[in-house]
């Protein structure tokens, strides 16, 4: 029998509603009790002044296997994980070939158990190949354990698509996630439309593409009372959507990565066109990134998650127009939400724990984000006021496309326990 004692932290679980300094008791990788008074245990953590929260959860990640292996496999990107604090990801299905069946579904599982480092959940392609078109055989991706439908990367362009997969999955009790952009607006757009696009010359991108989107997609599934999730909420208009659909009593979440939370489109400029501000949806306005914010401390936002896009130097050392969307943030997620919410009390540590653990469990639907007695042993202790300098060229992912480069942060993943095992 294996023991495990993580002694004297300070305990959030928002599931259990637990909020205290105590003890948590691991026997053979299950929570096996929690409290003061604990038995002697083979090995002891002390976790005095550190934070420690049910295993981190984020549930937008792209990883790049198969296909560009060069940029991220399943092996760096859960290494990158267990290193940002992260002990479970949904992975998008954008590889080469898609995860659009029960095998590739499959694989990922597989790929991720040879890896050892994290548990990686595979959402399932809505379409075959993301084309658009044919539904992908939804029963059989759950079946390969898909825990979300999505062809993100790209939006769902058809209406009645969306329709059908709203209810096709009401049959898991999963959630369709889309990636909001109507096509025909964002034309050749690199950045987001406005009065920074315009000085710069650039082809905007409206947020509008994304509002339209955002309605749609609640209209169907307030029609079909499917469960929806708005991937990376960038806007304003978008948040004030889900807010009042949440009060209709329609079943929508909806999720917010960092950079969309703490920069603007004027990154672009400054930053005299660095490529790694070039990510879908782009970089907003102020106006926006308020509204982000108080979407994520009125629960109208319910996770953060990093949209972590690996690409290689050769593919994002190019002119902005030319380069691809997407910036890595598994590694930097955690420090850069605690240093510009937590410390500057946008929102509570409680809030984001529940943002990184049991919000995205639930609408995954999966029995993670929780110190629930009998869980699995998945545990991340956090130093709050460890202060550092974020550095990609220490990361785990395989790529270094990470905005974030030179940041002054305060607080870091210092421990992360994977089933009992403790991995940092
Ligand atoms: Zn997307
Ligand atoms: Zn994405």
């Amino acid at each position: 029998m294996t023991t495990l004692l993580i002694k004297n932290g300070w305990v959030i679980d928002p599931a259990n509603k637990i909020d205290k300094i105590t003890n948590i008791f691991i026997e053979n990788g299950k929570i096996k009790s929690i409290g003061s008074k604990s038995p002697k245990a083979n090995k002891t953590i002390d976790a005095k002044g550190l934070i420690v929260t049910p295993g981190l959860i984020d549930m937008h990640v792209h990883l790049r296997e198969p296909g560009k292996e060069d940029e991220e496999t399943i092996a760096s990107g859960t290494a990158s994980a267990i290193n940002g604090g992260f002990t479970s990801l949904a992975c998008m299905p954008n590889t080469d070939p898609a995860i659009d069946n029960e095998a590739s579904a499959e694989f990922v599982y597989l790929q991720a158990k040879r890896s050892g480092k994290a548990n990686v959940f595979p959402v399932g392609a809505v379409t075959k190949g993301r084309k658009g078109e044919e539904i992908s055989e939804m029963g059989q991706l759950f079946r390969g354990g898909a825990v979300g439908f999505s062809d993100d990367g790209a939006p769902i362009k058809s209406a009645e698509v969306v329709r059908r997969a709203l209810e096709y999955s009401k049959m898991f009790d999963k959630p369709i996630i889309d990636h909001c952009e109507d096509l025909d607006l964002i034309r050749d757009g690199t950045m987001s439309e406005g009065s920074v696009s315009v000085k710069l010359g650039l082809v905007g991108m409206p947020p509008v593409s994304e509002e339209i989107m955002v309605y749609r997609d609640i209209a169907l599934a307030k029609l079909t009372g499917g469960k929806l999730h708005i991937a990376h909420i960038s806007t304003k208009r978008a948040v004030d959507l889900v807010r009042q659909a949440k009060k209709d009593g329609i079943k929508v979440t909806a999720e917010v990565t960092p950079h969309h939370l703490t920069m603007t489109d004027d990154c672009v400029k400054t930053s005299d066109f660095n490529t790694n501000y070039k990510v879908n949806p782009p970089l907003r306005t102020k106006s926006d990134v308020e509204a982000l914010r108080a979407g994520l401390k009125d629960g109208t936002i319910d996770v953060i998650a990093s949209d972590h896009a690996p690409h290689s130097e050769e593919e994002k050392d190019v002119e902005f127009n030319v380069a691809p969307f997407g910036i890595i943030g598994m590694e930097s997620l955690l420090p850069v939400v605690l240093t510009e919410l937590v410390h500057k009390k946008v929102i509570t540590i409680k809030q984001l724990v529940a943002a990184l653990t049991i919000n995205p469990a639930k609408i995954l639907g999966i029995s993670k984000g929780t110190l629930s007695i009998g869980a699995d042993a998945d545990v991340t202790l956090i130093d709050l006021n460890k202060e550092w300098v974020i550095d990609p060229t220490k990361f785990k992912s395989k790529s270094r496309n990470c905005p974030f480069a030179g940041w002054k942060v305060k607080g870091k993943a210092v421990g992360v326990i994977l089933n009992g095992q403790i991995l940092i």
